[in-house]
């Protein structure tokens, strides 16, 4: 019932080069990619509660059992919370201790108090698979917004779930065959252990390091298709999504209009105020506008002070209605910063597409309206 010395060190010298890996990629990962550390943490915990179970018969049981058991549980937990950082979720780490402290106590009592192999070893196994669900849930929730299903998840989920299952018939066959010696459904089960142990710490660690790489690949999407400091799409972003939803609605023939948000004189507010309170009117007007917009409509920021809102399956009218709600909601708006109450207006241009068109001309005939707001005094709805 006891784990095979080589698999154990085998095991753990895997763990070891892993927490190395995820320690550089933690190193060299984006400031916004948090979790990494704690993975490479949990390797290392993994890879010295291996060290000590290969030592068994060589140091005390205290250490080679008990300290190695909590070290292995302490790594589970270290996982837990790298993986609530990784995902930007609010670890409970309470529940999780509370089966350590069980297990903790028991296997004293199992090895010290009444020394019983079997039962050590299913309140072990146990205990590690209910932390291990904890951790698999994690990973198959995913970060809010992340696609549904990916390779990286699916693939760490797999080997999750697989070291839950050997566990858990580990503890079953200690339980159930406890009074018992089958040395023959011994030897091929723990066969089954060596080979599966070590190749599941791998191919986990293998998932998480794809799992990190996807996050960087939607982090860098991310900055490509929006604006760093209003959080609204970039001019790539805006333009991409647009035209897609231009050619919808031309196919289903259904109106769209587009409007072009131009702060007045803004140039003003960055010399007055300062630079920094400049921004802080940039993003106060994208929550504004943001208020104004429906879930389906996209706002870009086309650079400087000019912004980009699509509304799809809009009529002329509408349009002008939300056009104006923007308008009203910026003038009734004051941005204090630094001990300053920053009042500001917004000149918009409305044009509209019912039919057939393009974003191109779309965007001139916008342009032109925006304009013509400027010219007739700003703090103004003008449509073409
Ligand atoms: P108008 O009413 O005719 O639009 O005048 P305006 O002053 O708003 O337009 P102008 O094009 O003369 O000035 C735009 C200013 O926007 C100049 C530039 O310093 C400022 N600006 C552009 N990008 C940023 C930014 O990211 N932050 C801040 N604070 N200011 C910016
Ligand atoms: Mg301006
Ligand atoms: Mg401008």
């Amino acid at each position: 019932m006891e784990l095979d010395p080589r698999m154990t060190l085998s095991v753990a010298i895997s763990a070891l080069l892993m927490a190395v890996v995820f320690h550089f990629q933690a190193r060299s990962f984006p400031l916004t990619i948090q979790g990494i550390r704690r993975w490479s943490w949990t390797f290392c915990l993994l890879g010295c509660a291996m060290l000590l179970l290969a030592t068994r018969g060589v140091l005390p049981d205290f250490f080679s059992l008990v300290v190695s058991s909590l070290l292995l549980q302490a790594g589970i937990l270290v996982f837990y919370s790298g993986l609530c950082q990784f995902q930007g979720r609010t670890p409970h780490l309470s529940w999780m201790a509370l089966p350590m402290v069980v297990n903790a106590f028991s296997l004293l009592w199992f090895i010290y108090g009444e020394p019983l192999l079997w039962a050590r070893v299913a309140v072990n196994s146990f205990t590690n698979m209910v932390l291990l669900a904890s951790c698999l849930r994690l990973v198959l929730v995913g970060r809010v917004g992340e696609p549904r299903f990916r390779f990286s998840k699916l693939h760490t989920g797999i080997f999750l779930a697989g070291l839950m299952l050997v566990t858990c018939v580990r503890g079953t066959f200690a339980l159930v065959y406890q009074p018992v010696v089958v040395p023959h459904v011994s030897g091929q089960l723990y066969a089954v252990f060596s080979i599966f142990y070590p190749s599941a710490v791998m191919a986990l660690s293998t998932g998480l390091v794809l799992m990190a790489f996807d996050r960087l690949k939607d982090e860098l999407e991310y900055l490509v298709s929006h604006d760093v400091l209003t959080g609204a799409y970039s001019r790539r972003g805006f333009l991409s999504l647009a035209e897609s939803e231009i050619s919808r609605a031309l196919r289903m023939q259904r109106p769209t209009a587009l409007l072009v948000l131009d702060l007045d004189h803004f140039k003003q507010v960055n010399d007055r105020y300062g630079h920094p309170a400049g921004d802080v009117v940039l993003r106060r007007f994208t929550e504004i506008t943001r208020t104004c917009l429906r879930r389906e409509d996209l706002l870009g920021r086309f650079g400087g002070e000019e912004f980009m809102v699509l509304l799809p399956d809009t009529t002329p009218s509408a349009a002008l209605v939300v056009a104006e709600r923007i308008r009203t909601a910026v003038h009734a708006t004051r941005v204090t910063s630094v001990h300053h109450h920053i009042r500001f207006t917004v000149s918009i241009g409305v044009a509209n597409i019912v039919g057939r068109g393009t974003l191109e001309e779309l965007l001139k005939l916008a342009d032109s309206a925006m304009y013509l707001a400027k010219s007739r005094g700003r703090n103004r709805v003008e449509v073409v």
